[in-house]
């Protein structure tokens, strides 16, 4: 790891300022879960970090008629703890409980697992490993590995709480020197790999908001991976239905880990939106999720047992958040 200076500001506005004096050298530290190892590798060699632990204001739960919001560097073991989480956002307070391991996630931060760095297998090696590759395009190269002759990036977006805050309609507050704006979380994903946030430098995410949800309304989150304990979800997907008497007023899927950004299956939602829910026509939606994720993930192929996968989980999930409560 590359030597570089180190610091701990009190307040945001500290934050900020450290954040436009070092411009694009300077990096944010939450939890360090995902940020160390890249550092450790090579992947990343910022020469300023600036750690934001110390700040009070982003370490806070509020709620109020907007709804829950949650500081950015709420860790994730709190919110597997939270009982209003347990209750009313189920999609989330399962999503946390998801993440690596007990002693991870008491470090592990919300924002953090937000702002996650996009995946891949040939990219994220120590660095004799990729001496003996060619740089891909994620290394200043001009070739791509995991999708040969492709020209943009197709690094996946592994995080756990991404598809689960997607469902359940969460928006984002970004701070930066001249101001702040918030925005609904799928905003702040370009879905390119190179670059998968829509954050400048300079930009510090402060809290999430999760919006008050309707009596009844129901959220659920579920995974595959391929170790049941500390591995990153193979796929992740997050559900919200809002029910009356038996028919589908609203409903949100989202899915994770397929592509550099998350994935809304938005024309299954509008199949579903003013139907009665029966397990005939969630069969046939789930069927159909493998074809529309594949069309949003512009990777041009999802492999045979990820898109019975997909279906398996959309099916499920979509029968939990149905069911009467
Ligand atoms: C063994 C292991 C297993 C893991 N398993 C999982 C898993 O199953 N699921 C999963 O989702 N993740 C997993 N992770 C990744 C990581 O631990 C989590 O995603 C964690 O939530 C990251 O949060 P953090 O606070 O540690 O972020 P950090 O590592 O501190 O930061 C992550 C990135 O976000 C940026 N950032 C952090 N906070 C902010 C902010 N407020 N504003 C703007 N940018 C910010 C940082 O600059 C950095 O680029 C695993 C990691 C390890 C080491
Ligand atoms: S997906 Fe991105 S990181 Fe992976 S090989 Fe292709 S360009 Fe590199």
């Amino acid at each position: 790891m590359r030597n570089f200076e180190y610091f701990e500001p009190k307040d945001v506005n500290e934050a900020l300022g450290l954040l436009s004096e070092h411009g694009e050298k300077a990096t944010l530290l939450a939890g360090g879960t995902d940020l160390i190892p890249r550092m450790k590798k090579g992947l990343i060699s910022p020469s300023y970090v600036v750690n934001i632990a110390q700040i009070a204001s982003l370490q806070k739960i509020e709620e109020d008629q907007e709804g829950l919001k949650i500081g950015a560097m709420v860790p994730l073991s709190v919110l597997e703890r939270h009982p209003v989480l347990a209750v009313r956002y189920s999609a989330l307070h399962r999503a946390s409980g998801h993440v690596g391991t007990p002693s991870l996630r008491n470090v592990a931060t919300l924002g953090g697992n937000v702002c996650l760095g996009t995946r891949c297998i040939y990219a994220d090696q120590v660095q004799t490993w990729r001496r003996t590759l060619e740089p891909c395009l994620k290394r200043g190269g001009e070739r791509c590995y995991v999708v040969p002759g492709g020209k943009t990036c197709h690094s996946s977006l592994a995080s756990d709480t991404i598809p689960a805050l997607l469902a359940m309609d969460a928006k984002v507050t970004i701070l930066f020197p001249s101001g702040q704006r918030t925005i609904p979380i799928h905003g702040l994903y370009t879905g390119d790999g190179l670059h998968p946030l829509k954050l400048t430098h300079g930009e510090l995410l402060t809290r999430i908001i999760l919006p008050s949800l309707p009596t009844g309304a129901r959220s659920a989150y579920l995974r595959y991976s391929f170790r049941k304990a500390i591995d990153f979800p193979l796929i992740s997907a997050g559900f919200y239905m809002e029910q009356n008497e038996g028919v589908c007023v609203d409903v949100r899927i989202a899915l994770g880990a397929l592509a550099p950004g998350p994935i809304r299956l938005s024309p299954l939602e509008e199949q579903l939106k003013g139907e009665t829910i029966t397990t005939k026509l969630l069969r046939h939606c789930s069927e159909e999720a493998p074809k529309e994720a594949l069309r949003s993930s512009r990777s041009g192929r999802i492999l045979a047992f990820v898109r019975r996968m997909i279906t398996h989980l959309v099916y499920h999930g979509l029968t939990e958040v149905s069911e009467p409560r």
